[in-house]
C-alpha cells in the first residue's frame, strides 16, 4: 500500500507524449485504467467503482497500486495476468501477444449466483468487473450514448414516423449508463422524464449536459413534460424519486406516456433501492442483511415492472433496456414480467447481423483536437453514410468529454479496420499528437452470451451458448489485441452472461497496423459468423458479400 487514503486519491490519466511505461501498448493500458477511475469518469471512484452498480476497475487499492507498478516495468514481450482486478503474474510471451490478459468475476456454472459471488467477494477473492469497468475501456456516459440514440431512433422509426417529437419517454436510472438516456431522447427530438432515487445523479447529469432540468416534484415534472410534448420541443427532465412508486403513480394519473423503459441497476438487487429505504440507509441495510434486502428490492421491482406492463396495456411502446428487471420481477412472483421484449430482439439484432456495434476510441494525448481530427477522418472514410455523419456532427456539438477525450460510433464488419488503420496512419504522420486506444463495449455483435439481453430470442434457440464470447477472446488474443478480457455477469448480473472485450493501441507503428487490421476485422467478423450460424439470412448475405469464410457453406 502507498499509505494514501482512498478518499484522498484523485486519479487522472497522464496526458501528453511522455511515457511512464516501456512502450505505448503498456502506457495505453495504464492510462485507460487510470481514466476509468478519474472522478470525472467513475461513478464512485473512492471505492474503485466505475459504473453499473458495483463494476470495478481493480480489486482494491493494493491491487491497483500493484497493477500500476507492474505496467510501468512490463516489457514488450511480457504479459500481465489480472484475475478479477488483482495482478497475479507476469509471463514471457511475445510482441504479438496482448500486454494484459484479464478474467473478471468468472464462476463455475452451479456456483454462478450473487450469494456465492458476494461471499467470495467478502473474502477478497473476486471483484465484479461489469463490462468496460474491469477491462479498462469505459469512456463515461458517451460510451452508451450512440447505442441509446440508435435504440430510440429505431423506436421512432417503428412507431412514430421517424421522430420522437411530440412524445414522452418515461425511464428510470441516471447512473453511468442510464445517464445517456435523456440526451439520446432529446437528440431524437423527444421529451424524456427520468426518475432516479439519488438527487446527486441528477445534478451530475445536468453538470455534464446530458440532462436539461430537475423538477421539484411529480406534478412539476409532468407539467413540464406535457408542455414540451405539446410544443413538440425536445426536453429532458430529472425527477428525484423511487421508480417503483413514481411509475405506478404516473399510470394511475393517466399520464400521456408514449415510451417506457428503465435503466436502474436492477441486475444486482442490492444496487436497486426498494421502496421504504432512504438513499442514506441504502448501503448499510444492503450490507447488514443482503437476503432480506434482495427480497424487498425484488418486491419493488415487481411493482415497477407491473406499472410498465400497465403502460403497455395502455398502448405505450415498452421495452427492457438490458438490466434484467423482468427476471427480478418474475422472481418476486409477478407473472406478466416478460410481456414486453428486450431491446436487442426488438430493435438491435439486424445491426448485429452485419457486425455493427459500439466501436470507440480515446485520445491518450488528452487533447480534444485529436478527437476532432478523428471525427473528420471518420466522415471522410465513410462519405456515403449520412446517419453516421449526423451522429458524428451531433456528438461533436453536444457531448462533453468525461476524462480523456473519446468518441464512439457504431461501425460494422469491413469498416472498423479501415478506421483503425487510418487512425494509426494519423498517429504516424503526426496528425494526432499521441496514440489512440481503440476498443469497444462488450455489448457487441459477437462477444456476448446473454439470454436476457444480447442473445435473447436467437433464431435457433442458442441464447445461452457461451462458446462464442470465449472464441471471440481467443481470436482477439491470437490477432494481436493490446489487452483482452473475459467476464461473467456484466449487464444482467451473475449467472446470466459471459462476455469478452478487447482494446488495441494505435501507436503509429507498422506492427500496430498489422495487429489492428487483423483484430478489427476478426472481432466484428465473430458477430457475422455467430448470426450466420444461428440462421440469420441477412448475416449470410453480409458474409457472402464481404468475404467472411463460413466452412459449413463451402465445398
Ligand atoms: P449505475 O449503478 O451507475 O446507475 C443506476 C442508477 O439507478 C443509480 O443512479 C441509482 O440511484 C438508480 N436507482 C437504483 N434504484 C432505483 C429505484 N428504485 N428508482 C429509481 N432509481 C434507482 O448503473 P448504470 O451504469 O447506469 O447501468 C444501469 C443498468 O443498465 C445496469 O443494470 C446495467 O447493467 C445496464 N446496462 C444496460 C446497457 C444497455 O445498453 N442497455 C448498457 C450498460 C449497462
Amino acid at each position: 500500500m502507498t499509505g494514501v487514503s482512498p478518499a484522498a486519491r484523485h486519479i487522472r490519466a497522464p496526458r501528453g507524449t511522455e511515457l511512464n511505461c516501456l512502450g505505448w501498448q503498456q502506457e495505453g493500458a495504464l492510462r485507460m485504467l487510470m481514466n476509468n477511475l478519474d472522478p470525472e469518469v467513475a461513478e464512485h471512484p473512492e471505492n474503485l467503482v466505475v459504473y453499473g452498480g458495483t463494476g470495478k476497475a481493480a480489486r482494491d487499492w493494493a491491487a491497483y497500486d500493484a497493477i500500476v507498478r507492474t505496467l510501468k516495468t512490463l516489457k514488450d514481450d511480457e504479459t500481465l495476468l489480472v484475475q478479477s482486478g488483482k495482478p497475479v503474474g507476469v509471463m514471457r510471451t511475445s510482441e504479438w501477444a496482448p500486454r494484459v490478459l484479464l478474467a473478471n468475476s468468472n464462476l463455475v456454472g452451479d456456483w454462478a449466483n450473487w450469494e456465492e459471488f458476494r461471499s467470495l467477494e467478502a473474502r477478497g477473492l473476486t471483484m465484479y468487473g461489469q463490462m468496460t469497468a474491469g477491462s479498462w475501456i469505459y469512456i463515461g456516459s458517451q460510451g452508451i450514448l450512440q447505442g441509446t440514440y440508435e435504440t430510440f431512433g429505431a423506436v421512432a422509426r417503428k412507431k412514430f414516423d421517424g421522430t420522437l417529437a411530440g412524445t414522452i419517454t418515461l425511464t428510470a436510472g441516471l447512473g453511468g449508463m442510464g445517464g445517456a438516456q435523456p440526451l439520446a431522447v432529446t437528440m431524437n427530438d423527444g421529451v424524456a422524464l427520468c426518475v432516479d432515487v439519488d438527487p446527486t445523479r441528477i445534478e451530475r447529469r445536468i453538470a455534464h449536459r446530458y440532462l436539461d432540468v430537475a423538477a421539484d416534484d411529480l406534478d412539476h415534472a409532468l407539467s413540464l413534460a406535457i408542455e414540451a410534448k405539446e410544443a413538440r420541443r425536445p426536453l429532458s427532465i430529472g425527477l428525484a424519486g423511487n421508480a417503483a412508486e413514481v411509475f405506478p403513480q404516473l399510470l394511475e394519473m393517466g399520464a400521456p406516456i408514449d415510451i417506457v423503459t428503465d435503466q436502474t441497476s436492477a441486475h444486482d438487487p442490492l444496487a436497486y433501492l426498494p421502496v421504504g429505504v432512504s438513499v442514506e440507509e441504502w448501503h448499510e441495510q444492503a450490507r447488514k442483511d443482503p437476503a432480506d434486502f434482495t427480497r424487498r428490492s425484488r418486491e419493488s421491482m415487481a411493482r415497477h415492472v407491473e406499472a410498465m406492463v400497465g403502460f403497455l396495456d395502455a398502448g405505450a411502446e415498452v421495452f427492457d433496456y438490458g438490466n434484467s428487471i423482468r427476471d427480478e420481477a418474475r422472481k418476486a412472483g409477478y407473472q406478466r414480467a416478460f410481456d414486453f421484449p428486450g431491446f436487442v430482439p426488438a430493435h438491435i439484432r439486424p445491426l448485429f447481423e452485419e457486425g455493427l456495434g459500439p466501436f470507440r476510441w480515446a485520445a491518450l494525448s488528452g487533447d480534444p483536437k485529436d478527437i476532432e481530427a478523428t471525427d473528420r477522418a471518420i466522415m471522410e472514410l465513410f462519405p456515403e453514410n449520412e446517419h453516421l455523419h449526423r451522429w458524428i456532427k451531433m456528438a461533436g456539438e453536444r457531448v462533453s468529454f468525461e476524462g480523456l477525450p473519446a468518441r464512439i460510433c457504431w461501425l460494422g464488419y469491413g469498416e472498423r479496420h479501415r478506421a483503425g488503420l487510418r487512425f494509426n496512419e494519423m498517429v504516424a504522420s503526426g496528425e494526432l499528437s499521441a496514440p489512440l486506444a481503440i476498443g469497444r463495449d462488450h455489448l457487441d455483435s459477437g462477444s456476448v452470451a446473454s439470454p436476457y439481453r444480447e442473445t435473447e430470442a436467437m433464431l435457433d434457440g442458442s441464447d445461452a451458448i457461451a462458446d462464442w464470447p470465449l472464441l471471440n477472446a481467443l481470436v482477439n488474443t491470437s490477432s494481436g489485441a493490446s489487452w483482452v478480457s473475459i467476464h461473467h455477469g456484466g449487464g444482467v448480473g451473475m449467472g446470466r452472461s459471459i462476455h469478452a472485450g478487447q482494446v488495441c493501441i494505435a501507436d503509429g507503428t507498422e506492427l500496430a497496423a498489422q495487429k489492428l487490421s487483423r483484430v478489427l476485422t476478426n472481432d466484428p467478423g465473430m458477430g457475422v459468423i455467430r448470426h450466420v450460424d444461428a440462421g440469420y439470412e441477412y448475416a449470410g448475405t453480409v458474409a457472402r458479400d464481404r468475404g467472411v469464410r463460413i466452412p459449413m457453406t463451402e465445398g
